[in-house]
């Protein structure tokens, strides 16, 4: 039976609202923990279900068998713990909508409640991106971690970020052969951040792990490489990529056609703000940070009273700093609570600022490494569709600013982009750019698109059944 009211509800079971949730547990509090997922752990901490069987190969790196210890130990405490569970609206008086499993949804209130709603796959549009056989390399990760499966034999991976590479390992772990991958930013800026980079050994190491066993299996890596095209008739059949400039614009006759029916894209993360958003939490725009993130002072809270964020929602930095931020955030509800003293959380509260500090540098240097040019947002074709749900291609977005829309809003209303099934979770970031770019503005001036619940799909049916058994 579901409460009426929770001391704390968690949003998000990633690895900043696991860390949150065991620390407090062990205190006499009713914690509720949601994640529209199917399984706890958020975006990393995937398996395969048990009926599907374990792949052979599988043999959790260190961080990812730290994630799994947390849940384990969480699904032990006292906590309400739900899966397939989306938050769908925050309002006045610390009321949240919630729908489970899309059959019913209810309301309830918390005292304090947590954000730890991580991030979203990044996309750039390009000619034929809506084709089938071209995925995404967060679906590529869901197919082999969830499901046991590659999406083909052989492949193309294309886009930009450390994930593209962690994604592509991956793949080829499990047996799959790649025609190459094709890196959107140079390679000689990632040397420029050499000496930060060893400050971050781990992930220093990560990174090279991934791409000295990617060449060592005899892949072609290419920098500064750009999808221009992906063609079929009704399936991917060829792609084209080009070779960019320093201002990251197409140099002609570079071009170069592939013979693929699988193309595996992704340029990395953007977090998911929309539930802080319509809390009224401050957010700032901060490339470096991977976009628009949400504010907070060194102890994860926000500027809205009892509301906390951690994790990729306050900067795109990985698992540990996700870890971090959520400890941090949880002693910092003990406190205010009253439930532990200053004394005891101090040397706790040093230690963890410090890590944060670490991460925070790590966050600023790995996100400016990987930009994307405003000079290649703006070589998107004018008949590209930006806008994939509602088939907004790019001519109608640059009629329409010239038309007088310089917002977010405004443009909605003049083409319908974001209007659609996944409500701008795709197009929204690109469109940011895009009036930033095409309007001469500042991102401040420029403005979010206005949030409204639900934030994602729900069926009538699930709005009809109203309960909390
Ligand atoms: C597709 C994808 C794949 C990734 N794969 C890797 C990887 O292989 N290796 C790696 O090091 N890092 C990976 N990352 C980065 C990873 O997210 C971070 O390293 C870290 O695990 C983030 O932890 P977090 O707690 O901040 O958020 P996440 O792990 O992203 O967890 C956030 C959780 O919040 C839930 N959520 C969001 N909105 C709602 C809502 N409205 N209602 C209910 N639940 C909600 C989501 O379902 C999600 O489970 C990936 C990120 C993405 C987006």
């Amino acid at each position: 039976m579901i409460k009426d009211k929770y001391d704390i509800v968690i949003i998000g079971s990633g690895f900043s609202g696991i860390a949150a949730a065991d620390i407090l547990a062990d205190h006499d509090l009713s914690i509720l923990l949601i994640d529209e997922n199917i399984h706890i752990g958020g975006q990393l901490l995937r398996k395969i279900p048990e009926e599907l069987g374990e792949y052979p190969s599988y043999k959790p790196e260190k961080i990812k068998r730290i994630g799994f210890d947390f849940i384990d130990k969480v699904k032990q405490k006292k906590i309400t713990l739900m899966n397939k569970t989306a938050l769908l609206g925050v309002y006045e008086n610390n009321e949240l909508l919630i729908e489970y499993n899309r059959e019913k949804t209810f309301t309830l209130k918390y005292d304090f409640i947590l954000f730890a709603t991580g991030a979203r796959e990044r996309f750039l549009p390009f000619k034929g991106w809506t084709l089938p056989g071209v995925y995404s390399t967060g679906m590529l990760q869901v197919l082999i971690k969830n499901f046991g499966v590659l999406p083909a034999k052989k492949m193309l991976m294309a886009g930009s970020g450390l994930f593209l590479f962690a994604a592509a390992y991956e793949y080829l772990k499990n047996g799959g052969k790649l025609l190459g991958i094709m890196e959107q930013s140079p390679f000689w800026n990632k040397v420029k951040f050499l000496p930060q980079f060893f400050h971050q050994s781990s992930k220093f190491l990560e990174g090279a792990g991934y791409i000295s066993k990617i060449l060592l299996s005899g892949v072609p890596v290419k920098f500064q490489r750009h999808v221009i095209e992906a063609r079929g008739e009704k399936n991917l059949e060829e792609v084209v990529i080009g070779k960019l400039d320093k201002h990251g614009e197409l140099i002609s006759g570079t071009e170069k056609t592939y013979k693929t029916d699988t193309l595996v894209v992704g340029y990395g993360f953007v977090p998911n703000i929309e539930a802080p958003q319509m809390a009224g939490c401050q957010l700032e725009y901060c490339k470096e940070k991977g976009g628009w993130t949400v504010v907070v002072n060194d102890r994860m809270e926000t500027n809205v009273e009892n509301i906390l964020a951690a994790g990729e929602i306050t900067g795109i930095g990985g698992a540990n700093k996700s870890l971090n931020e959520g400890k941090i955030a949880a002693y910092t509800i003990l406190e205010k609570l009253g439930l532990m003293d200053k004394e005891n959380l101090a040397p706790l509260f040093k230690k963890l600022k410090k890590e944060r500090k670490h991460h925070m540098s790590f966050v600023k240097c790995f996100n400016s490494l990987y930009q994307i040019k405003p000079k290649t947002v703006l070589g998107i074709p004018d008949d590209t569709i930006v806008c994939r749900c509602e088939s907004v291609d790019m001519k109608s977005i640059k009629d329409a600013v010239s038309m007088g829309c310089h917002d977010p809003n405004g443009l909605k209303m003049a083409t319908r982009c974001t209007m659609g099934q996944c409500q701008g979770r795709t197009c929204a970031p690109v469109i940011y750019d895009l009036l930033q770019i095409l309007c001469s503005r500042t991102p401040e001036e420029t403005g979010l698109f206005s949030v409204r619940p639900p934030f994602k799909p729900v069926s009538i049916s699930a709005l009809n059944k109203s309960n909390k058994s």
